[in-house]
């Protein structure tokens, strides 16, 4: 063995890949650091430690073959240190990411050239494993074979050529989807498959023509009937997909953004639409690839087929999970050695979508061979956030401004960013080339075949082909606010698309149609369940309108957010987590906060009027979304009928919230020649309203009603609660600034000095810049 060592040994080798694996080590503990409260008190359990330090382990395991790939180059060619080391590290860590992303190799000298040309493109992963797996073999091979110990030698051969097949094996093995026969079986009432595919707009797939000349989806989208104008109540997956199971809008179930604390409720679901489908003698399925839906419990369901749940779905968040380490052990045989990464979305370049596709379709057939009719619900995040896909499906389009080059975020960080609107119309059509490239790897990798199969069976299947909701990617056209992100369901302005999501629905003896209206999103299923009772098929249209709302996004994507995670206090302030069923969720003490910040809409008849806030108080904006594709216009003043009678219809579906006090009361009133919301004053009591509705209750009265006493008293009041949120703190902090600014600094003086001497230490932390202006500095 010392001869074998020996020869493995490389100091530097050693070193650069410690270093890496270091900073690997505290990239995770940097999101870890975030962790919710609770999850400590998980670390105790074995079970949990285990399933977290699997994924250490596996990526240890990578970095050895890193090492080892290494010192042998260098023993083999280099034979002493140099610099190359370095560059040679440097090159496979570089060769690593760009397998993964061929965008990054573009306009390297003759980089096209090997995209157009290398099938090393068609199998990254395998090739380069293989290969260096091979390189190491090969060289140490002579060393092993020197060990005097038979029984050494013949463990250490094993080892290397086992591990070559397994290589070879995992990530070549699931590339083809095999489509199962379809047999047919006489079923009392019509089988009912519900696909839904995360983040698809109406408009990619439809106008953008996602179907290629007669595929399956071809054949689908032409026979099938199509809800031009679905409205999704929120378009965030938790919210949308139980109002989807339910036929209830948020306010009616209780989960108004994702990872709400209500869906881990002992009775989440167990009212849902599933048991009307039961009381028929339906047997129901579920089938999806994300941990992070854990939310729907797969106990609702008499079958489900989903990734183990756990405390890595905590942890490791779909964009920091290791994906070389998910391409290798994502399969049959990984699922012996880590269960935990088993059908998992993970980052999506890693995601393998055909092993999940062949999962899925024999599940498909093995439930739909069954006697009794089925109700299956299949989601699939392969094409979630943030979009990146491996070759060929990457976007050649070069325009972008620090973005990545192979999906919609930036480099340091997924959250807001200041561009021109230029560089925002450059980054939105590099955003919509990246949409549509991963959308067409799920089709080619998943909806195609999941069609291909199901059309086989169309005589006597529902086959509802939707989303949860759509993306904002930003259309290239008009002006831009200068601080966007690529998100769904974080706005309701401009060019936002999120709340249409695609609605595609083939019935047994029905024809093809396409109804143009709004419709809202929670009423499918109630209306399937009638075509199963009845045969009747008639979507109703919100003619009142559809109410949507905005969801939660871990950090502000819009100023006027006044909780702002990124500034203080941390993602920790946010989420608590049960370590019980291992569910995060967002602690309820917060929703009084996180409602009244939210942009809500009406929907109907292709206008949209959304009510926001901002920080000169609550706003209205009214756009025609088909003749004003990015919503520029503000249609406000010209329209003031249709403005009042959407507002009248906005106030009643958003009733609850005024009723339960997340709202203070609003009336329509002229400001600045057309009508806007103001509070109604008369009837705000101050032992009624929360406090975190004094923070914009004291910018509205500063801002459209001119009393500066009163905005002071609210800022004062909301200061002198010392909300444990910091972030809240140093938001009004920030709105007093601009008051100061603005003239106001002997009133807030004064009303600091008071306050001061009723609560000692009151306000003694203003923020620098509030500081900076009280003194006058
Ligand atoms: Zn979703």
């Amino acid at each position: 063995m010392k001869t074998w060592l020996k020869r493995l040994w490389s100091l530097p080798a050693f070193l650069l890949t410690l270093l890496l694996y270091v900073l690997q080590l505290m990239t995770t503990l940097y999101i870890a650091s975030a962790l919710p409260r609770g999850v400590s008190d998980k670390l105790v359990d074995f079970e949990a430690v285990w399933q977290i330090a699997q994924f250490y382990i596996g990526d240890l395991c990578l970095f050895i073959f890193f090492y080892a790939l290494l010192a042998t180059l260098e023993k083999t060619f280099i034979k002493k240190f140099r610099w190359v080391h370095i560059t040679l590290f440097a090159g496979i860590i570089f060769a690593k990411l760009a397998l993964y992303h061929p965008a990054l190799i573009e306009d390297l000298p003759g980089g096209k050239l090997l995209l157009a040309n290398s099938p090393i493109y068609a199998f990254p992963l395998a090739v380069i494993l293989f290969t260096g797996w091979i390189i190491v073999g090969v060289m140490q091979t002579p060393a092993l074979l020197k060990n005097p110990q038979k029984s050494q030698k013949i463990v250490g051969c094993a080892f290397f050529l086992g591990f070559a097949i397994y290589i070879f094996w995992a990530l070549f093995k699931y590339d083809n989807v095999t489509i199962p026969e379809a047999t047919a079986t006489e079923k009392s009432k019509p089988d009912v498959v519900l696909v839904t595919l995360d983040s698809v707009n109406h408009d990619s797939f439809i106008k953008n023509g996602m179907s290629k000349e007669n595929d399956a989806l071809g054949r689908f989208l032409n026979d099938s009937i199509e809800i031009t104008s679905p409205v999704t109540p929120v378009a965030q997956t938790h919210a949308s997909l139980t109002s989807l199971l339910t036929g209830q809008s948020p306010f009616e179930h209780g989960i108004r953004y994702n990872l709400g604390k209500k869906a881990t409720d002992p009775d989440y679901l167990q009212n849902s639409l599933l048991n009307d489908f039961k009381k028929l003698g339906y047997s129901t399925s579920m089938i999806v690839d994300s941990m992070a839906f854990k939310f729907i419990p797969p106990e609702r369901f008499d079958h489900a087929m989903n990734p183990p749940g756990g405390l890595p779905s905590v942890l490791l968040p779909m964009i920091a999970r290791p994906f070389l380490f998910y391409s290798l052990f994502n399969n049959d045989l990984g699922k012996i050695f880590v269960p935990s990464l088993y059908l998992n979305a993970a980052y999506n370049p890693a995601f393998r979508v055909p092993l999940f596709a062949n999962k899925t379709l024999a599940m498909l057939s093995e439930r739909l061979q069954q006697k009794e009719p089925q109700f299956i619900f299949l989601h699939t995040c392969a094409h979630h956030w943030p979009a990146s896909s491996s070759y060929p499906y990457y976007a050649e389009q070069k325009d972008f401004h620090g973005g990545l080059k192979f999906s919609y975020t930036s480099w340091n960080k997924a959250a807001r960013e200041t561009l021109t609107t230029e560089q925002w119309k450059q980054r939105a059509s590099y955003n919509q080339a990246l949409y549509d490239k991963s959308l067409e790897r799920v089709r080619d990798q998943f909806i195609d075949p999941v069609l291909q199969y199901l059309e086989k069976r169309k005589k006597n299947t529902i086959i509802v082909l939707m989303s949860d909701h759509g993306e904002n990617v930003w259309s290239t056209g008009g002006e831009y606010p200068t601080q966007r992100m690529v998100a769904h369901g974080d706005n309701l302005l401009f060019s936002a698309r999120s709340e249409f999501p695609l609605m595609q629905i083939w019935l047994p003896n029905q024809t093809a149609t396409k109804h143009h209206m709004t419709f809202e999103f929670q009423n499918l299923v109630p209306e399937l369940l009638d075509f199963v009772k009845n045969g009747n098929f008639t979507p109703k249209e919100a003619t009142a309108g559809a109410y949507t709302e905005t969801g939660l996004w871990v950090s502000s994507t819009y100023p006027e957010q006044f909780l702002f995670f990124d500034k203080s206090g941390g993602i920790r302030d946010l989420y608590d987590f049960n370590p019980s069923n291992d569910l995060v969720f967002v602690r309820s003490e917060l929703d009084p906060a996180l409602l009244l910040q939210k942009q809500r809409a009406l929907i109907k008849n292709g206008m949209r009027l959304t009510l926001h806030p901002t920080l000169t108080g609550f706003r209205l904006f009214l756009c025609d979304l088909a003749s004003d594709i990015n919503c520029a216009k503000n249609l406000v003043k010209e329209n003031p009928t249709l403005v009042k009678e959407m507002w009248q219809e906005l106030l009643k579906q958003s009733a609850p919230d005024f009723k339960n006090g997340i709202l203070f009361p609003m009336e329509l009133a002229e400001l600045d020649g057309e009508l806007q919301p103001q509070p109604l004053w008369d009837q705000i009591k101050d032992e009624d309203i929360n406090p975190y509705q004094k923070f914009y209750l004291a910018i509205e009265a500063y801002h459209k009603a001119k009393d500066k006493d009163l905005a002071m008293f609210y800022m004062n009041e909301l200061m002198r609660l010392r909300l444990k949120n910091n972030f809240i703190q140093y938001r009004s902090f920030d709105v007093m600034n601009s008051w100061c600014k603005n003239g106001d600094r002997d009133l807030i003086l004064k009303e600091w000095s008071e306050g001061t001497k009723r609560l000692p230490g009151f306000m003694q932390k203003p923020a620098e810049n509030l500081r900076a202006c009280l003194l006058g500095s």
